[in-house]
């Protein structure tokens, strides 16, 4: 058997090249963008928040500068404008930008939206999502990895991710036999988080009632869902892989898959885009 690669995984999905084109292209952009220093919260400040289930981002306590993130989701957007190698997204991001020109407080108010204000309207909300989430998942990486070492993952068990606040996208299931563990993937920040291993994180209900849709051929990935609420999750049993397998976008299939069968995505997804997921349907036709 191949090693799993990027490159072996885009062979075997010829339908996901697009998306893997957009996003090696935009993290290419991001990285050139400067974003400012990034502090790291005093988590004896944040500790009485997180113990009452207030994410990180959402907590005024951590003291985040989370406009650095708005300022630099603006600056992608005009860079992608100018130049992208795909027309359409090119377009998207010219008309995307004009309109945040003309908004004075747009780095402020594209963060709220974000984290969930819907008081501010886009034209382009999946464009902007996927934009806003790239830069930020970057700019917050140094948070992420100093909050992941504070946590106590036996004091949060909810949910919904401790970064940010999102419904999960994915799940991971690791080690073995008893010791079996499932940590919940957000879809936005790249948060990975413990939580009961066969309850619904959707409805908390029966946990008899988790089911398994399994894949052949799809390197560990396979779809749990609930029969209760049909939520379902993506999900990884293994582990050495998570770069590719749990970025969301490398099992898009698999949404559509889920979708087919009546489940229910309850996580936006970042890569809701016309241009990308054309080739993914166009094999079903
Ligand atoms: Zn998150
Ligand atoms: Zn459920």
């Amino acid at each position: 058997m191949k090693p799993l690669t990027r490159e072996n995984w885009l062979e075997a999905h010829t339908y996901l090249q697009p998306v893997a084109k957009l996003c090696a292209e935009v993290e290419r952009k991001a990285a050139d963008i400067e974003i400012g220093s990034r502090e790291i919260p005093s988590w004896e400040d944040y500790s009485g928040d997180f113990q009452e289930g207030i994410p990180l981002l959402q907590s005024s306590c951590a003291r985040i500068d989370l406009e650095a993130i708005g300022r630099a989701a603006v600056s992608l957007v005009h860079k992608l404008a100018s130049e992208s190698s795909s027309k359409r997204i090119a377009a998207e991001a010219s008309a995307l930008d004009a309109g945040l020109r003309r908004e004075p407080d747009a780095p402020r108010r594209i963060v709220a939206w974000l984290l969930g204000d819907d008081s501010f309207h886009t034209p382009s909300p999946g464009l902007l999502r996927y934009l806003g989430w790239t830069v930020a998942a970057r700019y917050l990486l140094p948070v992420r990895t100093a909050f992941d070492r504070w946590r106590d993952e036996d004091r949060w068990m909810r949910n919904y991710c401790p970064t940010c606040g999102s419904a999960p996208a994915m799940a991971q299931l690791v080690g073995m036999d008893q010791g079996r563990k499932r940590l919940l993937a957000c879809g936005r920040c790249g948060t990975r988080w413990l939580f009961k291993r066969t309850e619904c994180p959707f409805c908390a209900n029966d946990p008899q009632r988790l089911a398994v849709l399994s894949v052949e051929g799809e390197a560990g990935l396979r779809i749990d869902y609930c029969e209760s609420c049909k939520g379902y999750l993506k999900t990884y049993a293994g582990e050495g892989n998570e770069s590719l397998l749990l970025s969301d976008w490398s099992s898009l299939h698999l949404d559509l898959l889920a979708h087919d069968r009546g489940l229910k995505r309850v996580a936006a997804s970042l890569y809701e885009l016309e241009p990308l997921l054309a080739p993914l349907e166009a094999p079903r036709r």
